[in-house]
């Protein structure tokens, strides 16, 4: 593993966009942990699992460089040194919303995200990932399993944040499996095959 905020790209997973837009990552267990997180997230409560901006999850070098000197100048958040940040590791994400926190205080710590083992108490939208947490648990937990096999491709696919032109292939796609889906609950309900939760992740991707 590289220094700290010198990851390089093979060690970083990229997870949900930025509310401002821009791409984030994560040392990649992390990343994967993140993004089955957020997938229970979506499918139980609609909510997309973000932070506010690149900064503020996978940070490089110049970025802590960057918070640091705001911080010792009295004008920033607390900041760590640069080269002592658990973002510097891939390890720190900031939510960006409260309503997020609560999601996460609900779900995160089978995935290892918990405020309770996070550093930067004070700040309430910094989480610390504890490694191990959730490869521990394994495939079982796989938030996918009950979704069959072409569904399960294009949630995935849709996920990695593909070229605009892929992705409004994959939005074609789910958004058709979702209308038959609607319409198959309509004559003998939403019990069977686990339809609620399918319709309810391809709504949140259509
Ligand atoms: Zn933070």
């Amino acid at each position: 593993m590289s220094a700290n905020g010198q990851l390089k790209s093979s060690e970083l997973g990229e997870i949900t966009h930025a509310t401002n837009g821009e791409r984030c990552s994560l040392r990649r267990d992390a990343a994967r942990a993140f993004l089955a997180m957020n997938a229970e997230s979506e499918r139980r409560y609609g909510v997309t699992l973000r932070t506010s901006s690149a900064r503020t999850a996978y940070r490089p070098l110049k970025d802590q460089e960057y918070f640091w000197a705001l911080y010792r100048s009295g004008r920033g958040n607390l900041a760590a040194r640069p080269g002592t940040s658990n973002h510097g590791l891939g390890l720190a994400v900031d939510l960006a919303t409260p309503q997020m926190r609560q999601i996460v205080d609900h779900i995160g710590a089978k995935y290892g995200f918990a405020k309770k083992w996070s550093d930067a108490p004070t700040e309430w939208w910094h989480l610390k990932w504890r490694p191990g947490t959730y490869t521990a648990i394994g495939k079982a937990l796989d938030p996918l399993a009950a979704y069959p096999a072409d569904e399960r491709r294009w949630i995935r696919a849709f996920d990695k944040h593909p070229s605009a032109k892929t992705r409004a292939a994959l939005v074609r796609r789910m958004t058709a499996r979702r209308k038959s889906i609607w319409r198959a609950a309509q004559k003998d309900g939403w019990s069977k095959a686990a339809r609620t939760t399918r319709y309810r992740s391809l709504t949140a991707r259509t």
